[in-house]
């Protein structure tokens, strides 16, 4: 089961990757909604995917989350599927209709239009006279509720909410359920990062048949954090291990160094880190571990050939 549910996740990193390739903008943000069958979902392009799925995604670095969208959620039991429900503030039964009103200022009947209406002219029920000038024999003040059961008109009817298990709950007593907004995440999988990472495991797959190729691939670096490495060569004769991880910007290279000497040290594995930015330091690691390639202002086919020359190295050795 666990196996075969990692690899559902797979295809789906896959698809997110592809639909990312796809966009050009990766300003899109991914909101929380709340459907009646899956309960919260998240849409990526054309998919559909569940608030457990998202989780996955957010901690295979996919994701970023960038805001907080509440949902109303029965302070009782706290569902999040909930109705909206309108009730007469004075029998509080779900029993009121919208309706056109009329009041005759001389007998200062209100009631609704239908009731005033004979004849295509407007008579007062109450006194029969007859209705000529708005603003001056009679008011319209709009639309009004009138509850069915007891007969009381109310401009401000009572809001209720009714969750999934019939639970009734004041509006001012409701809870609030939060879900996180995402967007696709900057720092991990640009589409120059998935191309080269396409190209190398093609390269890879057909120059060398014993090599193992993944991508990407998750690392334990505990039993509770794991850390997604995009692309991990192994070659199962000599037993090498290659990973290689992509990084950004400074930000990025701070959270993630310390996990890189870990997997460097885990595995006992040669990781090569392809930098986009020439203010990093290159000796900040031992080069015998963990190798800083710099493909700062690099095109693709010039990043693919560094880095298949590096890992060939590595490969020989
Ligand atoms: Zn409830
Ligand atoms: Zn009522
Ligand atoms: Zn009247």
């Amino acid at each position: 089961m666990e196996n075969r549910s990692s690899t559902i996740l797979e295809t789906q990193i896959s698809i997110l990757a592809s639909l990312i390739q796809e966009r050009s903008s990766k300003d899109d943000k991914i909101i929380p909604t709340l459907n009646p069958i899956l309960g919260i979902s998240y849409k990526i392009g054309e998919i559909d995917f569940s608030y457990e799925q998202i989780k996955d995604l957010e901690e295979k670095g996919l994701l970023q989350r960038i805001g907080l969208k509440s949902f109303v959620a029965c302070p009782i039991c706290s569902s999040i599927i909930v109705n909206l429900n309108l009730v007469c503030p004075n029998c509080k039964n779900q029993s009121l209709e919208r309706k056109e009103f009329i009041i005759h200022y001389e007998c200062n009947y209100i009631d609704e239009m239908s009731k005033f209406l004979k004849d295509e002219e407007l008579t007062c029920p109450k006194c029969k006279k007859s209705l000529k000038k708005v603003g001056i024999d009679y008011g319209k003040p709009g639309k009004l509720y009138k509850c069915s059961s007891c007969g009381e008109i109310s401009q401000y009817p009572l809001v209720v909410i009714t969750c999934f298990n019939n639970h009734i709950s004041k509006i001012d007593e409701a809870e609030l359920i939060s879900y996180p907004i995402y967007r696709i995440s900057s720092s991990q999988l640009s589409s120059t990062t998935l191309e080269v990472i396409k190209i190398l495991n093609q390269y890879f797959l057909q120059s060398y048949p014993n090599l193992k190729v993944e991508s990407p691939k998750t690392i334990y670096l505990n039993p509770k954090e794991k850390y997604m490495i995009p692309l991990y060569i192994s070659d199962t004769y000599t037993n090498k291990k290659i990973y290689i991880d992509f990084i950004n910007n400074e930000k990025e290279f701070e959270e993630k160094a310390l996990k890189l000497l870990k997997i460097a040290l885990l595995d006992n594995a040669k990781i090569i880190v392809v930098i986009n930015n020439y203010t990093i330091d290159p000796d900040l690691f031992d080069p015998k571990r963990i190798r800083l390639l710099n493909i700062y202002s690099k095109n693709i086919e010039e990043i693919s050939k560094l880095l298949i020359n590096e890992i060939e190295k590595i490969l020989k050795q």
